[in-house]
C-alpha cells in the first residue's frame, strides 16, 4: 500500500460532502419573499430578524435575543452591554479561535489567557481560579467544536467573585450542557453564522441573554445607543450599528428546522468513527488516535467539528499532507493564544498553557462537512489514518 503522496491510489477518491448543504425549498421561499418585498433591512420592519431572534431565545432556553453582523461583534457587544470595559480582565481559554480575544480587545478590556482542561480541552475552571485578579471582570467559556465548556464550576466561580459570563457558542448551536441549552447558561451566549459554522447565512451572530436590563444595554450597543422603544435620534449610549440583515435571517430561520436532523447525522458519524479507532491496533499501550472527549456534564454535542488526539508519534506536517493525499483533510486546529505575538503586542496576558500547547501539537479536526456524510464513510478516515500512520 503505496502512500497516495508517493503516488499509490487514496483510500477515499470521491469528494466529501460540500458546506453549507444546498439550500432548502424553505429557505429559498423565505429568502425569495424578502428579497421581493425590498425589506431588506431589519430596521424596516419585514420581522424575519425578530423572528430567528425569538426563535433563538426559545431554544436557548434564554428571554431574550439581539441578531449582530457576526460573533466577534456579538462578543464584543455582550460584554460592553454587560459594563465590561477598559481596566477589565475578561478570562479566555488559550485554545480558542482568535475572535475570543479580539472581541475582548475590542471591549477595550485585557483577554487574559488561561489554559484549557488537558482530557476535554474546554476552559478549566481550575486555570480561571489561578487567573483571578482584582481585576477580573468576565469569564468567556467556550463552547469548542459543539462541545459544551463544564458550566457549572465557572458558573459557581464567576458568582463568588460577581463575574460576568459571556459563553462563546459560536460552534455550538444547539448544544446542551446538563440538559439545558447552551447560551442561555451565562449573563450572555453568542452563536455565530459564519461560513464554516452549523448554521450559515455567510456571516451572521446571535446574542442570547438571560436578563431585562443586560438586553436593552446589549440591544443599544447594537443600535447606536438608541433606548428599546424610544427615539430613532435619540441615543442616551454610545453605540454601533452591528445589525443583522432580513436576508440573512431568511437563510437562517428554516434552517432551525432541520438542525436537530444534521447534529444527529454528524453524531452517527462521529460515533462510527470512534468505533473504527478502537479498531486500530495499540502501540505501547495505547490507540494511535483517540477521540478527544466531552466535558463533564455535556448532555448533546452538536458535533461541529470533531477533535482526534494523535498519540501516536508521528511528525503532524507529513500527516496532515499525507492525510490530504490520500482524499481525507484534516484541519490542523488552533495555535494556543499565548503564542500569537498580536495579542500579547494589544495587552493581552498569558498564563502558562501546557495543556493548549500540547493540543496544538497533537490534535487535529475532523471537519463538519465530513461529518455529514453517511456514518460508513467514517471507515474512510479510519483506514486513511491506519495506513499514513503505518507508513
Ligand atoms: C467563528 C468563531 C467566532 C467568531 O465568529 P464570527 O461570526 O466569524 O465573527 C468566535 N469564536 C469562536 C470559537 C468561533 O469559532
Amino acid at each position: 500500500m503505496t502512500l497516495a503522496l508517493h503516488g499509490g491510489t487514496p483510500v477515499r477518491a470521491t469528494p466529501w460532502p460540500s458546506w453549507p448543504p444546498p439550500l432548502d425549498d424553505a429557505q429559498r421561499e423565505l429568502a425569495g419573499k424578502v428579497l421581493e418585498s425590498g425589506r431588506w433591512g431589519a430596521t424596516q420592519g419585514g420581522g424575519v430578524t425578530d423572528d430567528l431572534a425569538a426563535a433563538f431565545a426559545a431554544r436557548s432556553a434564554a428571554p431574550y435575543a439581539v441578531a449582530v453582523g457576526n460573533a466577534t461583534l456579538g462578543l464584543f457587544a455582550a460584554l460592553r452591554g454587560l459594563g465590561v470595559g477598559p481596566g477589565d480582565e475578561v478570562i479566555v481559554p488559550a485554545y480558542t479561535f482568535v475572535a475570543s480575544a479580539t472581541a475582548v480587545l475590542l471591549a477595550g478590556a485585557v483577554p487574559v489567557i488561561a489554559d484549557v482542561d488537558p482530557a476535554d480541552l474546554r476552559l478549566s475552571p481550575d486555570a480561571v481560579r489561578a487567573a483571578l485578579t482584582g481585576r477580573t471582570a468576565a469569564v468567556m467559556p467556550v463552547h469548542l467544536a459543539g462541545g459544551p465548556a463544564d458550566m457549572d464550576p465557572l458558573n459557581a466561580l464567576a458568582e463568588r467573585h460577581a463575574l460576568a459570563v459571556v459563553e462563546d457558542a459560536a460552534q455550538a448551536h444547539g448544544a446542551e450542557y446538563r440538559g439545558r441549552p447552551v447560551g442561555g447558561l451565562g449573563h450572555a451566549g453568542v452563536y455565530s453564522f459564519q461560513a464554516s459554522k452549523a448554521m450559515t447565512a455567510g456571516e451572521g451572530g446571535m446574542i442570547v441573554c438571560r436578563d431585562e436590563p443586560a438586553y436593552e444595554a446589549i440591544w443599544s450597543v447594537c443600535n447606536l445607543g438608541r433606548r428599546l422603544g424610544g427615539q430613532w435620534y435619540g441615543h442616551p449610549n454610545v453605540g454601533w450599528n452591528l445589525r443583522l440583515t432580513d436576508l440573512q435571517a431568511a437563510l437562517l430561520l428554516p434552517w432551525l428546522d432541520r438542525l436537530d436532523d444534521e447534529i444527529a447525522r454528524r453524531e452517527a458519524f462521529c460515533a462510527a468513527l470512534e468505533r473504527e479507532l478502537g479498531r486500530l491496533p495499540e502501540a505501547a499501550g495505547t490507540r494511535p488516535v483517540t477521540v478527544v472527549p466531552r466535558a463533564p456534564g455535556t448532555t448533546r454535542d452538536s458535533r461541529h467539528l470533531l477533535m482526534l488526539r494523535v498519540n501516536a508519534p508521528v511528525d503532524r506536517d507529513f500527516l496532515l499532507a499525507a492525510m490530504a493525499a490520500e482524499g481525507v483533510p484534516l484541519d490542523a486546529g488552533y495555535p494556543p493564544l499565548g503564542t500569537m505575538d498580536a495579542l500579547t503586542r494589544a495587552g493581552a496576558r498569558a498564563e502558562p498553557c501546557p495543556a493548549a500547547e500540547a493540543a496544538a501539537r497533537s490534535v487535529v479536526w475532523v471537519r463538519q462537512s465530513m461529518l455529514m456524510d453517511e456514518p460508513a464513510r467514517a471507515a474512510d478516515v479510519a483506514e486513511a489514518l491506519a495506513k499514513v500512520l503505518a507508513a
